[in-house]
């Protein structure tokens, strides 16, 4: 059991969330820098909104730019390199494709649907939205989901509460170096190499010699959970 994130591991929604969030804004004379809303990529929305536009009302306007996103948001968003490819992986090993994302479940279905992963070997079998960090990991936990792959410090975070393998991609605002610190199991450029390591790391626990119970005990030098 395989889960992703959406935002910056499967799809670049950067500039989407840009115009939705500049358009929603500029209704009530706020503008906003392109440069800090990227470094809020993955973030909730009224936690975001909060830091980023203190003049606005979090709540009503989060609830405004969900309105508008649909207009604003799903058209500019494409697919990451190797995504379609990475879900159909772990289909192809039998296993089953979570997408469990921040954005509210409407949003991702409807950027699925937009970018192609919303049917056969490329579409999830199970797609849950509005949680971040450790609600994202009693989620993948309750799905007993092996694996999580994400973006962001919070994405490591959900995969070490469901005690899933953290697979991170340095494809959104944080860097290689900050997704390791964070304790990413793995961390990979893009998803372009996911299917070697996913191969690699069911290989590892399907072996008999193997008492590899979980990723953790996989790494050498890293104390299991
Ligand atoms: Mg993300």
């Amino acid at each position: 059991v395989v889960g992703f994130d959406l935002d910056m591991t499967l799809v670049d929604s950067a500039a989407g969330i840009v115009a939705t969030l500049a358009a929603t804004c500029a209704e009530q004379g706020v503008a906003l820098d392109p440069d800090v809303v990227w470094r809020w990529n993955g973030v909730p929305l009224e936690e975001t909104l909060t830091a980023i536009a203190p003049a606005v009302d979090p709540v009503a306007t989060a609830n405004r730019y969900r309105a508008l996103y649909p207009e604003f948001g799903v058209g500019p968003t494409t697919l990451l390199p190797g995504a379609a490819e990475a879900l159909e992986a772990v289909h192809d090993l039998g296993g089953r494709v979570l997408v469990v994302s921040t954005k509210i479940e409407s949003a991702v279905r409807a950027v699925l649907a937009h970018v192609g992963l919303d049917a056969g070997r490329r579409g999830p079998d199970l797609v849950v939205g509005g949680l971040f960090a450790a609600a994202k990991g009693v989620r993948l936990a309750a799905e007993q989901a092996d694996v999580y792959v994400g973006d962001h410090p919070g994405d490591v975070e959900a995969a070490r509460v469901a005690g899933a393998a953290s697979v991170a991609v340095a494809t959104g605002p944080h860097a290689a170096a900050d997704l390791a610190a964070a304790g990413a199991d793995v961390v990979l450029a893009d998803l372009t190499t996911f299917p070697a390591w996913l191969a690699d790391f069911a290989a590892r626990r399907a072996s008999p010699e193997s008492d590899i119970r979980d990723a953790g005990a996989a790494k050498p030098g890293c104390p299991s959970r």
